[in-house]
Parts: C-alpha cells; sequence; structure tokens
C-alpha cells in the first residue's frame, strides 16, 4: 500500500523555517548536534518502553546512531535504531510545531537577523535545522515493534510541503538522509563529522559512530577492526566533575533543555547514603518564551540508575523554580516508577528538598560572589521566585533573601535592593519594612503616599510586579520585621518622630478638630475616618485604606478581573 499524499506545512513551520535558515546560517553546523540529540532521545523512550516489553528490542538490543555519507550524491545520512515513529507520530511531529504559544512567539520577531536568532535559540527548532544545510530531508522510519511493512518515508525541500509513503523498512528507528546544498559538501567528510560529534555530541550517552573514508580504509591495508565510537557513550552525569570541561557542561544543557543558548550556571552532585542520586541542574540564562504558560514542561529529566525514565517530571522541583532543567539519576526510585507513583512516593519528597536546597543555596552564592551575574538572573526569573514564599512555606525566608527591589533609594527602577540591604539603612527606632504597590515605577515614585518617609529619609520598596502584592501577603515579615503597605492604616510612625513633631502634632490634633468634625460629616458615605496625618509634607490631604483592606492595586487588578 505505496500511498504517496503530499501535505502542507503549518503556516508556522513555514516561518519558522524561513526565519530559521537565514537567522542561524553563521552557525549552520548545530544541526548535527541536533539530530544526533534526537537519535538519543529516540534510543532512551525505546530502552524505556523496552522495560515493559522486551520484544520492542526485536534482538538488536544494542543501541546506537551511525553516520554515513556519499561525497558523489553529496548525501549525509543520521540513522539510529531507537523507537522510531509511526505514520501519524511523522505528521504529529514533522509536519507541526506542538508547543503553545508558537503564535504569539513568531509575533514577537522583529526581522533583525541577530535579535531573531536568539529568540530562536530560545525556542529550539530541533529537526528542521537540517534545512539549513540541505535542500532535501529523507526521513524513513518504522516504530519499534511494528511490522516491516509499517514504515513510513518523508520527504521534503523545506518549502511549503512535505510527502509521504509508506515503506517497508527492515530495523526499526529513524534514519534521516540530508542532500547538501550547493557548496555545503563539507559535511559529506569522516573528519569533519568527527570533530562535530567530539565538540557538540560527546556527551551523548550512546555510542555514535562515523563512517570512515574511503582513503582512510585503503591506507590502513588491512581488516580494521570493530569500528570505535567517536563520543564516550557514557552518561555524561555519571563522570567525575574532574573529567568534564566547560564546553561539555554547556553542550549537554542544550541537549537536555533544547535550549540553544548557555546556561547562567550548574550544579552537579553525586549523593550516597540515605538517598542515592546523582543530580545535573542548569540555570538558563535566558528565560523560555512561554515560562508563564502553566501547561509549559517543567521539571528535570528523570533517570533510574542511568535509564531514562521520563520528561518533565515536576515532582522533583517546585513551581517557582520551574526555570530550573537538567538530569535527576536516582538509584533507589524502581525501574517501573510512573507519575502516578511517583506523587506518593516519600522519597520524592526528600529528593525534591534537596534539590530546592540546592538550587537556593547556588543562587545564594551566586549573589554574593558574582551580584552582576545573579542580577542577569534576577531580571529573567525574578518574578518566578516571587511566588516562592507562597508555594514553599518551609523555605520563604531563604527565598525572600534572594529577592531584589527597586526602592525610593535606589537608582531608576532597576531592582537591585535585597531585604538585608534594606534592613541594613533602616532607620533608628524603624520597625517595620515599608513597602508601596502599583502599576508601574512612576507612578509609586510620585505617589503622596512617600512623602513623608523621603523627608525622614526611611526607605520604601517600590512594588510593581504582578505578583507583588500577592507575595507580601504570603511572606508576612522577613527577619523578624513586619511588612507595611504605606497606603494603608496606622503606620506607627510616631517612634520614628522626635519631641517637637510628637508635639506639633498634637497641637495640629487640637486646633484642626473643628475642621475634622466638619469633614467628617461632609464626607460621612465616602470615607471611614478623618485624621490629621504626619504622612503628607506637600500634598494637603490623601486617602487611606484600612489595613486590613485590599491595598489599591489589588483593588484594581480584581476590578479588571470583573470581581
Ligand atoms: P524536540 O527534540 O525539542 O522535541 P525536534 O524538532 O528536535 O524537537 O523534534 C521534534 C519531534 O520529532 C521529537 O520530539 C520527536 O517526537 C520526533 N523525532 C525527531 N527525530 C526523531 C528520531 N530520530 N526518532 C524518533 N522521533 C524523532
Ligand atoms: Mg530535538
Amino acid at each position: 500500500a505505496a500511498s504517496k499524499e503530499t501535505l502542507g506545512f503549518k503556516t508556522e513551520v513555514k516561518q519558522l523555517l524561513h526565519l530559521m535558515i537565514h537567522s542561524l546560517y553563521s552557525n549552520k553546523e548545530i544541526f548535527l548536534r541536533e539530530l544526533v540529540s534526537n537519535a538519543s532521545d529516540a534510543c532512551d523512550k525505546l530502552r524505556f518502553q523496552a522495560l515493559s516489553n522486551n520484544d520492542l528490542y526485536e534482538s538488536e538490543a544494542d543501541l546506537k546512531v551511525d553516520i554515513t555519507f556519499d561525497k558523489e550524491a553529496k548525501t549525509l545520512t543520521i540513522a539510529d535504531n531507537g523507537i522510531g515513529m509511526t505514520r501519524d507520530d511523522v505528521v504529529n511531529h514533522l509536519g507541526t510545531i506542538a508547543k503553545s504559544g508558537t503564535a504569539e512567539f513568531l509575533s514577537q520577531l522583529s526581522g533583525d537577523q541577530q535579535k531573531d536568532s536568539q529568540l530562536i535559540g530560545q525556542f529550539g527548532v530541533g529537526f528542521y535545522s537540517a534545512f539549513i544545510v540541505a535542500d532535501k530531508v529523507v526521513v524513513e522510519t518504522r516504530r519499534a515493534g511494528e511490522s516491516a511493512d509499517q514504515g513510513t518515508r518523508w520527504e521534503s525541500e523545506g518549502e511549503g510541503e512535505f510527502s509521504l509513503e509508506s515503506i517497508e523498512k527492515a530495523g526499526r528507528g529513524t534514519q534521516i538522509t540530508l542532500h547538501l546544498k550547493e557548496g555545503e559538501d563539507e559535511f559529506a567528510d569522516s573528519f569533519r563529522l568527527q570533530n562535530l560529534i567530539k565538540k557538540y555530541s560527546d556527551h551523548i550517552a550512546i555510542p555514535v559512530f562515523v563512517q570512515q573514508d574511503a582513503n582512510e580504509e585503503d591506507s590502513e591495508g588491512e581488516e580494521s577492526s570493530a569500528p570505535e565510537a567517536v563520543n564516550q557513550a557514557q552518561a555524561m552525569w555519571t563522570r567525575a566533575k574532574s573529567d568534564l570541561s566547560e564546553d561539555e557542561y554547556k553542550e549537554f544543557y542544550k541537549h537536555v533543555s533544547h535550549d540553544w543558548n548557555e546556561p547562567l550556571t550548574w550544579m552537579h552532585n553525586t549523593v550516597e547514603g540515605k538517598l542515592n542520586y546523582t543530580s545535573l541542574l542548569y540555570i538558563p540564562a535566558q528565560a523560555p518564551f512561554d515560562m508563564w504558560n502553566r501547561e509549559a514542561s517543567r521539571g528535570v529529566k528523570l533517570y533510574v540508575q542511568r535509564v531514562f525514565i521520563m520528561d518533565d517530571a515536576e515532582q522533583f522541583l517546585p513551581a517557582y523554580l520551574r526555570f530550573v532543567k537538567g538530569v535527576l539519576d536516582s538509584n533507589d526510585l524502581s525501574l517501573n516508577v510512573s507519575r502516578e507513583i511517583l506523587q506518593q512516593d516519600k522519597q520524592v519528597d526528600s529528593l525534591r528538598s534537596a534539590l530546592v536546597k540546592r538550587v537556593l543555596d547556588t543562587l545564594e552564592k551566586m549573589a554574593k560572589k558574582d551580584p552582576e551575574k545573579y542580577q542577569t538572573f534576577w531580571s529573567q526569573f525574578g518574578e518566578v521566585l516571587k511566588e516562592g514564599p507562597a508555594e514553599d512555606f518551609a523555605n520563604r525566608e531563604k527565598v525572600a533573601g534572594l529577592f531584589r527591589f527597586a526602592t525610593t533609594t535606589s537608582e531608576g527602577n532597576e531592582q537591585t535592593v535585597s531585604l538585608a540591604d534594606y534592613i541594613a539603612r533602616m532607620r533608628e527606632g524603624q520597625k517595620k519594612i515599608y513597602y508601596i504597590t502599583g502599576e508601574n515605577h512612576e507612578a509609586v515614585a510620585a505617589s503622596p503616599h512617600l512623602e513623608y518617609f523621603r523627608k525622614k529619609g526611611i526607605e520604601v520598596l517600590l512594588l510593581t510586579d504582578r505578583v507583588d502584592e500577592w507575595m507580601v501577603g504570603h511572606l508576612s515579615d522577613f527577619d523578624g520585621k513586619a511588612f507595611q503597605d504605606v497606603t494603608k492604616g496606622e503606620l506607627d510612625l510616631d517612634e520614628l518622630a522626635d519631641d517637637s513633631e510628637k508635639e506639633e502634632q498634637k497641637q495640629l490634633e487640637e486646633s484642626h478638630k473643628a475642621l475634622i468634625e466638619r469633614l467628617e460629616t461632609a464626607l460621612k458615605d465616602e470615607v471611614k475616618e478623618v485624621r490629621v496625618s504626619s504622612r503628607l509634607s506637600d500634598s494637603p490631604a490623601c486617602l487611606v485604606v484600612g489595613q486590613y483592606d485590599m491595598g489599591g492595586h489589588m483593588r484594581r487588578l480584581m476590578e479588571a478581573a470583573g470581581q
């Protein structure tokens, strides 16, 4: 049944292909890394499924990637014996981009190649990168466990469409043939390919073989022994730290995270004792485009004794650390764990606490040793971290210690002041951490509520992120000092006033008694009470909400949401 059909790419694939070919050309060799990364993922998936169905190995249990080429025909082929794809899989994975949020992502593109290539990097366009160097790509694949006549051939020139055809494929897995563009024959070369594999794919856990050049084989003159893998072919996180270079860590990050940018930092630890595991966790340098998408994947890649179990194991990290990527390899969990089992497993809680502590400690250290780098982190992920106090009560003080704020003392709207900085600068007699919330920096910085604090030289946190009011609500205090909204209730400013000011205040209250009474009667339906206040120094009057009432910013948000 050789039913051949031609289908159109989804619009977003067309746009992305076009953009990628142009903006990534200067870095074209990375296509090989992407294809080998996919081959490795496919082998991981096969090994996992074979745990419960050994027949999937079809008497070929040695997983591997083979890279061959034909100089005359100018083709390059990457073949794996992993899980393979059915016809439906092919249509779904190689004809669309499944990630939600793709349309918003594309609308952010500017047409400026450099900026766009960075954005594309975060998006991770994997398979399609083959079209940077190929003008035709042929994928032949068969799903493990299906019969040989269930193969599929996918073919495309990377323009608007692709064709599909049923084929016979004896071996399971996927074979991708690139018809190299004019001038790209450098990739049909054994030496070049071997170097690229060493550079980008050394960390891949299964062996990668590269065909020898014809003349190399001749010159050896004798029957060559079994070919050797070009890469280390060992799960990277099982290797000693001292044996691993920065570049290896960075390449591994790109493989696990599907992010093309370099990570900001990483943590590689092996723990033996009550818990037995190895973790290799990364903090990205850039927030992914879908960080605020609830369905976006999060969590680590889980392995049990070197065997891949699942992607996005979100049980091991709380949502406020959803930007962390990496691998957890446990020696304690059983090979047949499932998401359901993980939800009830007590060990998972211990592992989770250990990983959280590791991430928070690393951030603390970074903040101390390399404030500039920490500032990069904060600008990308600060808003996510602010979900911490609400989600992780036990660690709320530790998480809050990592927060940075814009204040009435700091310059501009950059968030650079820590709570420790704030406390160190507190005035004598000051017991609270004062803050004001609002829509944007200009608005809060100009608020009349700040007049008194400015006059007295008391610093006030200027909170303008969406999560802020909610965050302070859950945090409530830090280092024993309560948070106080300067627009709410009594401010305890008395303790900060000197004696002459207290005297002045008393006299004012006396002398304005009549006025206050008149105002209270006139505004009876509008306000709860009228008071003489030391809050203001230039403005004549301001509105204040009760200590336990909703803040103005929150109230406007609720109103906007129709509540
Ligand atoms: P990603 O790897 O980030 O998912 P890719 O564009 O690299 O994105 O690949 C898209 C999808 O195509 C993969 O998720 C996988 O389902 C499928 N795929 C790609 N290459 C292979 C392969 N060699 N074997 C099996 N499936 C593959
Ligand atoms: Mg990929």
